[in-house]
């Protein structure tokens, strides 16, 4: 997860950083309106903290050339402000912001305010249930249908079968598989993906004809 925080204060930048970066975001910075703007068009993060007292652009205008903006317009941004008044804060919820903050603010509720408006832009993304075919995969309740039928699945097997039903059709070669699926820091042997695709489609296929198709020398992609 990308935050870009954009803030003239050298202080708060710092302790921004600080407490980001130790709960596993990436963070980057900008220090003014313009420089926010030249990075949003080179990489959009996921999150914006924006900082409503900038020099030159303001943080209003940054937030309205964001929501404007086709690439960006889907971007929570958390509004920081040193205006408590009420006027503000529905100016800036006005304007788009997510969530708004007023400063002096103490990192705990940041990061809770931080972690809670990135779980409720991911479920607006993701969809709970996701459909192929006659399989059927809601994971708000980690259930598998097939037909009528329910599909037991392992953990593994269960966001293996997420992966692919979230990119259809796509072939991923064990690798990608791995990164995407088990996580890049893991280490686990490429044939283990072997292992658990072989459970998948077992426990597809007691419903159903095999789905998962084998693209030989790359890897395996979900039938669309
Ligand atoms: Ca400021």
């Amino acid at each position: 997860m990308s935050i870009l925080v954009i803030e003239d204060e050298w202080s708060i930048r710092k302790l921004l950083k600080m407490n980001l970066k130790e709960a596993g975001y990436s963070v980057s910075f900008a220090e003014d309106g313009d420089q926010a703007l030249e990075m949003v068009a080179e990489e959009v993060p996921d999150m914006i903290l924006l900082d409503w007292m900038l020099p030159a652009t303001s943080g209003i205008e940054v937030l309205r050339y964001i929501r404007r903006n086709a690439s960006t317009k889907h971007v929570p941004v958390i509004m920081l402000t040193a205006r408590g008044s009420e006027n503000d804060r529905v100016t800036g919820l006005d304007y788009g912001a997510d969530d708004y903050i007023a400063k002096p603010f103490s990192p705990n509720e940041l990061m809770a305010r931080v972690r809670a408006l990135l779980r409720r832009s991911r479920r607006d993304i993701e969809s709970d249930i996701l459909r192929s075919g006659d399989i059927e995969l809601n994971t708000e309740e980690r259930r598998v249908r097939r037909g009528d039928s329910d599909v037991h699945l392992g953990p593994t097997e269960f966001r293996l079968l997420e992966h692919f039903m979230r990119n259809p059709g796509r072939v991923f070669s064990r690798e990608q598989l791995l990164n995407c699926v088990w996580g890049r820091d893991i280490y686990v042997e490429e044939r283990t993906v072997d292992v658990h695709i072989r459970r998948l489609r077992k426990a597809l296929n007691l419903w159903g004809k095999d789905v998962i198709r084998t693209v030989r020398s790359m890897g395996y992609a979900l039938e669309k």
